[in-house]
C-alpha cells in the first residue's frame, strides 16, 4: 500500500502518493481527485519511452479519456518559452477543455514547463505531477513552482500552480542513469540536514538508497516531501523573509555560483552542486562559530559515501574564487549585493543570514578550491 501524505495549503489540500506501482494503477489513482475523467500528458521524449506505456494503460483502466501525448525533447533546454507555446498549441489541438488535467510524467523540466503550461492554458487547468527523477519526486513536484528560464536567469518566468495529486512511483526510478539518481541524493541529504533525524537516517541508509534498494528509496521519497511540504504549508508563496521557504536553500547559494559558472553546460547536475553546497555551508557554519568543528567532515563524508562530489576540488574542473564572489553577490535572493547564506547549528537548526562578511566567504573558498 502506497504512503499519503496531506499538503494543507489555504488554497486546497492534496496529497502527495508515494510507493511502487503507482503508474499501472493511476487511473483508479487519480479518478477521485480530478473533474472530469479527460486528460493529456506532457513528458519527454525518453521518460515516455521508458513509462508512458504503463501510465497509459494505467490511465485506460480507469476509463480516462487521453487527449493528447505531448512530448518535448530531454533536458533543460526544453524549459523556454517557445516550447510553452509549442506544449499549449498541442494541449489546444488534441482538445484539451477547461476540465482537462494536463499531467506531467518526467523530471524537473517536465515538471516545471508542464505545470507553468497548466496554469496558463485557457487560465488555468488542473494539474498533477507525476515525478520520475529523483530531484523531482524530493524536491520540484511538491512546492507548486512551475515556469521556464530566460536569457536573463534561470526560472524567471513562471506561476505557481498547486497539483491536484503528486503520484511518486519509486519504480520509475530504477531506469534513472546512476548520476541522475546520486544527484537527486544531493536533495535528500539537504532535507536530512534541515530535518535532523532524517540526517542521521541518510548516513545509515544513504548507500542503500543509492544501490536501489526500495524501501530505502521510499522513505527517503516520503521523509524529503514530509519535509519540504511542512516548509512550503508554513511559506505558500515563499513570503518569509527569513526561516520558511529560504532555508531550502541551504547549500544553494554556493550551488548557483558553481552552475552558473558552468553555464548550465551539463559539467555539474544541480544536486552536485548542491551537494558541494552542502560541505561549504557547513564549513562556512563551522568557521563562524555556530557549528561544531567535526560537521563539516561528517558531511562531506556521507555524500562521498553515496558517489556525490563533496568538496570544490572534487570537482571535475576549477573555479576562480573572484568569480564565485561575483556570482553570489548577483544570486536573485542576494539584496543589495548582501550574499545571503542558509547556516546550520547543527542537523534540524538551519538559519538564514545576510550578515556573513565577504572576507570569510572568500578565505572558504580559497582554502576548499
Ligand atoms: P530532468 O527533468 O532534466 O531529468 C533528468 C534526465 O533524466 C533527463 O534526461 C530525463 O529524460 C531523464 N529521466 C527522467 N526520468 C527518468 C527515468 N525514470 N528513467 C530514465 N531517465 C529519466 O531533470 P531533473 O533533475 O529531474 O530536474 C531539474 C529541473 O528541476 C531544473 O530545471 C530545476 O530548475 C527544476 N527544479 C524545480 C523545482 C521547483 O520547485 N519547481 C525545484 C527544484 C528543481
Ligand atoms: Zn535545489
Amino acid at each position: 500500500r502506497p504512503a499519503r501524505l496531506p499538503v494543507a495549503l489555504s488554497t486546497g489540500a492534496y496529497e502527495v502518493v508515494v510507493g511502487s506501482g503507482l503508474l499501472a494503477r493511476a487511473g483508479g489513482l487519480l479518478a477521485p481527485h480530478l473533474p472530469s475523467r479527460r486528460v493529456a500528458v506532457v513528458s519527454d521524449a525518453a521518460v515516455a519511452a521508458l513509462h508512458l506505456p504503463t501510465l497509459r494503460d494505467g490511465l485506460a483502466e480507469g476509463g480516462f479519456d487521453l487527449r493528447a501525448e505531448v512530448l518535448v525533447p530531454p533536458g533543460e533546454g526544453s524549459k523556454r518559452m517557445s516550447m510553452l507555446e509549442e506544449v499549449l498549441e498541442a494541449l489546444l489541438a488534441g482538445g484539451a477543455d477547461r476540465g482537462t488535467t494536463v499531467i506531467a510524467l518526467g523530471g524537473g523540466v517536465v515538471g516545471d514547463l508542464a505545470g507553468f503550461a497548466a496554469a496558463v492554458a485557457l487560465r488555468g487547468l488542473p494539474f498533477v505531477q507525476v515525478p520520475t527523477t529523483l530531484l523531482a519526486q524530493v524536491d520540484s513536484s511538491v512546492g507548486g513552482k512551475t515556469g521556464v528560464n530566460l536569457r536573463a536567469g534561470k526560472n524567471l518566468a513562471g506561476a505557481f500552480h498547486q497539483p491536484r495529486i503528486v503520484l511518486a512511483d519509486t519504480d520509475t526510478l530504477l531506469t534513472l542513469p546512476p548520476r541522475e539518481l546520486r544527484a537527486g541524493w544531493g536533495e535528500v541529504a539537504k532535507h536530512g540536514l534541515l530535518q535532523g533525524p532524517l540526517w542521521e537516517w541518510c548516513e545509515a541508509r544513504g548507500p542503500a538508497a543509492m544501490a536501489g534498494d526500495a524501501e530505502a528509496l521510499r522513505h527517503a521519497v516520503l521523509e524529503s516531501c514530509r519535509l519540504k511540504a511542512g516548509v512550503v504549508v508554513a511559506d505558500e508563496r515563499e513570503e518569509a523573509p527569513e526561516g520558511g521557504r529560504a532555508l531550502l536553500n541551504l547549500g544553494h547559494t554556493f550551488a548557483h555560483a558553481l552552475e552558473a559558472e558552468c553555464g548550465y553546460d551539463g559539467t555539474l547536475l544541480h544536486g552536485e552542486a548542491v551537494a558541494v553546497g552542502l560541505g561549504l555551508a557547513a564549513s562556512l557554519s563551522a568557521r563562524l562559530g555556530h557549528l561544531s568543528q567535526e560537521w563539516p567532515g561528517r558531511v562531506m563524508e556521507h555524500l562521498a559515501s553515496v558517489g556525490l562530489p563533496a568538496r570544490l576540488r572534487d570537482l571535475p574542473r576549477g573555479f576562480s574564487t573572484e568569480a564565485l564572489m561575483r556570482r553570489m553577490r548577483k544570486d536573485k535572493k542576494a539584496r543589495d549585493g548582501a550574499m545571503r547564506f542558509v547556516l546550520l547549528r547543527g542537523a534540524g537548526a538551519a538559519f538564514t543570514t545576510a550578515e556573513v562578511p565577504p572576507a570569510r566567504v572568500e578565505a572558504l573558498l580559497r582554502d576548499e578550491g
